[in-house]
């Protein structure tokens, strides 16, 4: 069988290898670079530059704890610079990964010429296949105001290669994940950092007490954040400007530079789809196959709007090939965690506590402050708390980590609510000490009001 993946981004390149692993003769056709945008301008170069601002915040810390004398300067220009290396080092290990599958890569554009070939730009040439999975990917958004579709007002695209500097004022418009990851790194590298939001709090889609208690912690390290901020018009032309109405009140903030960070857009004006008669609106519409309505054609990761993050992109690769090999087999239901990489960091998974109030689920909730775990103390890392949702049998349904490396915890809480665990079933599970993962056990035992290190006060009070 020959598979013809479009897109080389972790979608694309995740789906290609794994056709490769079924045998099939795969042919990955990227018009830019591997890796597309969680490589070259999303996931990784966001977590290198916020690695680089924890290790500033910490040395200036350790300095207000006596450990070093002095903060020394730093040098954006070296942030960068790393970052850059980091990408290359993991686009290259993609390429030799395609390579050693034996799929072929094509650098081109391609669009559809029916629902059986695709055309190759550059190339000018057709090619045809079997089965196509389309994994194009989206864009940044801007705002359909005045200003915002200038080029000398960002998006997140932009904020990778030219350094911004400690001193310079950066206005973020939208505070919802991007906006507050590159808010938490520009304030650590020392700008002056103003948040835009429209809605009446940051991280709108997150737990809310966990995004209140960022917004706090934000705010007393200096970012100003302003909600139910309506963003009127963007002067583009130095000094920048964003005109906003906040609570009806008109305000200007002048800015050395703005960015927008107001969400994505899928990718697929150049595929002509209307060619292969594939159905789209905003997104291009799949079923739990990730099948578009030509049932040989596939569209995976965010050009279906289903998620937008990376590893639900690389996830639902899998699941697609895995049906064209097995139509028969029934397929998985994914289970997607989404993850805040603030400081610190907020990770979700399953039902969210306001929303069950909302839609009236009866639910047991279990909290407990990471304050009182001993390698949160350690590392200096006192601040968050773990929240475990359950069904009135205690089944676990959802869970969120505001903490330090919550990321590297929440496949615990994913796990259980896939195996259908309850707080009961998993009470044999001994976690190491001293660890952060220890929290989890407390949150899950406080639950059954059993958390070994709460007190019943601090445990109501979260
Ligand atoms: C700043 C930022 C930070 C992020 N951080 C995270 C994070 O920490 N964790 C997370 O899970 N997600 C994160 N995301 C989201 C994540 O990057 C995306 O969800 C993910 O990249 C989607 O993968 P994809 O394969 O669907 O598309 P993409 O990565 O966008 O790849 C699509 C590729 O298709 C190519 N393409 C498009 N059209 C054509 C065509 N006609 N022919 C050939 N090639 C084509 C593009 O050039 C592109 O390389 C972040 C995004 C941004 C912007």
């Amino acid at each position: 069988m020959k598979i013809v993946v479009i897109g080389g981004g972790i979608g694309g390149y995740t789906a290609a290898i794994k056709a490769a692993q079924y045998k099939a003769e795969v042919v990955l056709i990227e018009k830019g670079k591997l890796g597309g945008t969680c490589l070259n301008r999303g996931c990784i170069p966001t977590k290198a530059f916020l690695h680089d601002a924890h290790i500033i915040d910490a040395v200036r810390t350790s300095k207000a704890q006596g450990i070093f004398d002095s903060v020394p300067n730093h040098n954006v220009q070296a942030i960068i610079d790393r970052k850059d290396t980091i990408v290359t080092r993991l686009r290259d290990g993609i390429a030799s990964l395609c390579k050693a599958n034996k799929i072929e890569m094509i650098e081109d554009e391609a669009s559809f010429i029916d629902q059986n070939t695709l055309f190759l730009k550059n190339k000018k040439e057709n090619i045809s296949a079997d089965v196509f999975i389309i994994a194009t990917g989206s864009m940044p958004s801007r705002l359909p105001i005045d200003g915002a579709q200038s080029e000398e007002i960002w998006t997140s695209d932009d904020c990778f290669d030219t350094p911004l500097l400690p001193g310079m004022h950066v206005c973020l418009i939208g505070g919802g994940v991007i906006g507050v990851e590159l808010a938490t790194f520009y304030k650590s590298i020392g700008c002056n950092v103003t948040i835009v939001e429209a809605q009446k709090r940051i991280l709108p889609s997150i737990d809310r007490d966990a995004a209140n208690q960022l917004a706090t912690i934000l705010k007393k390290q200096s970012v100003t954040i302003l909600t139910n901020a309506f963003v009127k018009e963007i002067k583009s032309v130095s000094p920048y400007q964003v005109i906003c109405t906040v609570n009806d009140i008109e305000h200007k903030i002048v800015a050395d530079r703005i960015i927008q960070s107001v969400g994505r857009k899928a990718v697929f004006s150049d595929l002509k789809l209307e060619n292969a008669r594939i159905e789209s609106n905003k997104v291009i519409q799949v079923n739990d196959a990730y099948q578009t309505n030509v049932s040989h054609i596939y569209a995976i990761g965010d050009v279906n709007g289903q998620s937008w993050l990376a590893h639900a992109a690389a996830a639902q690769g899998k699941v697609a090939v895995d049906h064209i090999f097995n139509p028969e087999k029934p397929t998985h239901q994914l289970l997607i965690p989404s993850v805040v990489y603030s400081d610190p960091q907020i990770a979700s998974i399953g039902l969210d506590e306001a929303i069950a109030k909302e839609q009236n689920i009866e639910i047991n909730v279990g909290k407990f402050l990471v304050s009182a775990n001993g390698k949160h103390v350690v590392e200096g890392k006192e601040r968050g708390f773990i929240k475990v949702i359950t069904d009135k049998e205690n089944k676990i349904l959802g869970s969120t980590i505001f903490s330090h490396l919550a990321s590297e915890m929440i496949p615990y809480m994913t796990q259980a609510i896939l195996t259908h665990q309850t707080i009961e079933s998993l009470e044999g599970v001994v976690f190491p000490h001293p660890t952060l993962t220890e929290s989890l056990e407390d949150a899950m035992a406080d639950v059954l009001g059993m958390s070994i290190h709460s007190f019943p006060k601090v445990r109501n009070n979260i």
